[in-house]
């Protein structure tokens, strides 16, 4: 019944390109998750895409989250993984509720901030951390070196806690993090270890590339964790077909809203389409970093460097890394830097895809307003979802069936919701405790030649 997936690059018909040299060939789930990224630093694509049926989809009406994480998963990985590891993998991923809030109509807010960090990531990198602890190679020990600027750090450290194996290493700009963040990170423990660098993200970034290529830790198995892991693009699938299953009636189509940075999450919606679920309409709202909502109106890409400062952080991308996927799956080629060579097929894509940016002064106007109508708590990500969305809605006739992705827990965002609606929204349980927990990151100096020799004297080989 299944058919074997294998994962090509998006780089594979570059010709003529300086600096890369485009790999032509299919590598299996196991091997795209594990390398992260293919040998000409393209992204790794699936091919086949497995379609799902209506019946089955209709099928999860009433059933828990694993239930729709089986059917998606199963679909794509059944000839790698058996059921019954699968099946493990995902009820320990997944033990979090994961609301859909009427807000009128039959407009709703699903809220995927009930996980470990508050914040949609936790959904990617918990089922990815569990899937990499499967496929490693059993008696080595993996090492996951991670840079992060804030939230994407803790929910893949949170993710990796305690999972067999595997040792995380989490690389953080000293000056750049909020105290929350610091706190959330120092602190997780066990296996995952925080290290404060004296830099940017930037230089975090950097450390982690010259870790990869260094001779001296060419004995040791190191990999990532990065955001443009298919790993971390599988499970952001899911929601999309649970919401669906739960709300829809008879096979009726659906719009859902998407806050964008990085194009990992709609690039989820725009696969499960793909695999059968009747999208109408992908609406992918950007803060003020609007390059592909102009692209999508001039035909011209045209990154944004360096990117805008918005409220929603989360989303200041001057050049999402997934647009590579998007491009591929509409017929174009663009490179990691954001060269275009060759442009999709830009009359489907709007067709298919409705990308508006919203400013910071319409994001607060909207967290006030859907506060004051419907007493809805929405953070500033989350409200660049559902204004991206009533503009849709103003601009081509109302639709009945809506969902709009709050990726934050308002909580996270205390001083903006705060000073918007005079109250304080109270912690999500899995971040009460979080100023009794205890820990410390390893310092770091400028230069590769110390994080060198603290992974010579940390890193470990064998499991
Ligand atoms: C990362 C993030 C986003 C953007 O998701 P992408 O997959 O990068 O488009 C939106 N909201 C929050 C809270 C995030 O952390």
């Amino acid at each position: 019944m299944s058919q074997r997936v294998t994962y090509y690059s998006t780089n594979r018909n570059l010709i003529n390109v300086a600096g890369i040299c485009p790999f032509k060939g299919y590598v299996s789930f196991k091997e795209a998750l594990l390398q992260g990224q293919a040998p000409d630093e393209g992204l790794f694509m699936p091919e086949p895409i497995p379609r799902l049926s209506l019946r089955d989809i209709k099928a999860l009406k009433g059933k828990s989250y694993t239930h729709a994480a089986m059917l998606v998963a199963k679909s794509f990985l059944a000839e790698e993984i058996s059921e019954i590891y699968l099946k493990k993998i995902i009820d320990d991923s997944y033990d979090y509720p994961i609301p859909l809030e009427r807000v009128v109509d039959r407009k709703y807010i699903m809220r995927l901030d009930q996980g470990p960090t508050a914040s949609f990531k936790d959904f990617a990198a918990r089922m990815m951390a569990r899937l990499m602890s499967h496929f490693r190679d059993k008696g080595t020990r993996l090492n996951v070196l991670v840079a992060t600027s804030g939230d994407t750090g803790s929910a893949v450290g949170e993710a990796f806690k305690g999972i067999e194996g595997i040792d995380v290493y989490i690389l953080y700009p000293r000056s750049e993090v909020t105290g929350r963040q610091k706190k959330q990170l120092d602190t997780i423990g066990q296996n995952v270890q925080a290290i404060s660098v004296d830099g940017k993200f930037d230089d975090c970034q950097n450390l982690v590339k010259q870790a990869f290529s260094a001779p001296e830790l060419s004995r040791f198995n190191l990999t990532s964790a990065n955001s443009i892991n298919f790993g971390r693009i599988l499970p952001q699938i899911i929601y999309y077909v649970y919401a669906y299953a739960q709300l829809a009636q008879d096979g009726e189509e659906i719009v859902f809203s998407v806050p964008s940075g990085n194009f990992g999450d709609a690039l989820g919606c725009e696969y499960a389409r793909r695999m059968g679920l009747p999208v109408k309409k992908l609406v992918m709202p950007t803060n003020e970093n609007d390059e592909f909502p102009q692209f999508l109106e001039t035909g011209i890409y045209q990154k944004i460097s360096p990117s805008r400062a918005c409220l929603s952080n989360a989303m200041n991308v001057g050049h999402p890394s997934n647009l590579a996927r998007f491009f591929d799956l509409y017929g174009g080629t663009v490179d990691r830097v954001g060269t275009v060579h060759k442009l999709p097929d830009i009359e489907d894509m709007r067709r298919r895809i409705f990308a508006v940016s919203i400013s910071d002064s319409l994001t607060r106007e909207t967290i006030r307003k859907t506060y004051e109508l419907y007493r809805i708590i929405l953070e500033p990500h989350g409200a660049v979802g559902w204004k991206g969305l009533e503009l849709y809605l103003e601009r081509f006739g109302d639709f009945p069936l809506c969902v709009s992705l709050e990726t934050a827990h308002p909580a996270k965002f205390p001083n903006e919701i705060g000073q918007i609606l005079k109250i304080t929204p109270e912690l999500p349980p899995s971040m009460r405790d979080l100023d009794q927990r205890t820990g410390e990151p390893h310092f770091l100096p400028r230069g590769f030649a110390a994080f060198l020799e603290y992974l010579q004297s940390n890193l470990k080989e064998e499991d």
